[in-house]
């Protein structure tokens, strides 16, 4: 997976490629595809929702330009993957699901790989992070949407600290375009990485369903 599905295309930053070679992904998908789990295809993890193919989660955390120090926002914890590597790349990381059972089963995943820097919340992610409960800051250094949006929802903007980045598969149709969104004056400079394909975020300031 490594070396011909993310080396071999163009995810060079060492750090999400360490990453992605130590964390069992095989743990983090139904029994039914544990031979599938590093095959470069999106898989089906229960209610109808993915996990991303290895190359469309490298790429999009490669753009996130996560740091050490950052605290990053997810929306759609879905298997609790892509937490995973953010939660080993920056200092804590926030992540938003709205259906319970694949919450509680990321939840449980995580704890067994010793993963602590991680907070779930059950909830609508459109609305962004619980303002009663958001980190010390204030806001998110960078987010992830890892579900498809018609625009970028604005609270998610609204909790994005000056200069940080966001990244989401912005569409309506089937097919989206991957956008990374930079803040600068509340607003979002954006700029279109490739076409992808995701499952809908479904929320107050996203898809009605
Ligand atoms: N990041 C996940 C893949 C997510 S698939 C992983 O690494 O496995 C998209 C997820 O978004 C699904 O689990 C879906 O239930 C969730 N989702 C959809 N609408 C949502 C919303 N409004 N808030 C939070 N999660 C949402």
């Amino acid at each position: 997976m490594i070396k011909t599905d993310l080396r071999g295309r163009d995810i060079t930053d060492e750090r999400v490629l360490e990453v992605m070679g130590s964390l069992p992904r095989e743990q983090f998908v139904p029994a039914a595809y544990k031979t599938s789990a590093y095959a470069d295809c999106p898989l089906p993890i229960g209610a109808g929702q993915t996990i991303s193919q290895p190359y469309i989660v490298a790429l999009m955390t490669q753009e996130l330009a996560v740091k050490a120090e950052d605290v990053v926002l997810e929306i759609g914890t879905g298997s609790g993957y892509q937490a995973a590597i953010l939660a080993r790349l920056a200092n804590k990381v926030y992540t938003i699901e709205r259906i319970v059972a694949l919450s509680k089963s990321a939840q449980q995943v995580l704890a067994k790989l010793g993963i602590t820097n991680v907070e779930f919340y059950i909830g609508d992610g459109s609305c962004g992070w619980p303002k009663s409960r958001l980190p010390d800051k204030g806001f998110f250094d960078k987010i992830m949407i890892t579900a498809a949006v018609p625009a970028i929802p604005q609270p998610l903007i609204e909790q994005l600290g000056h200069e940080g980045l966001i990244v989401a598969p912005v569409g309506t149709g089937s097919v989206q375009q991957l956008v990374v969104g930079q803040k600068k004056a509340d607003k979002l400079a954006e700029r279109v990485i490739c076409d992808v394909r995701f499952v809908k975020l479904i929320g107050k300031y996203s898809f009605s369903q």
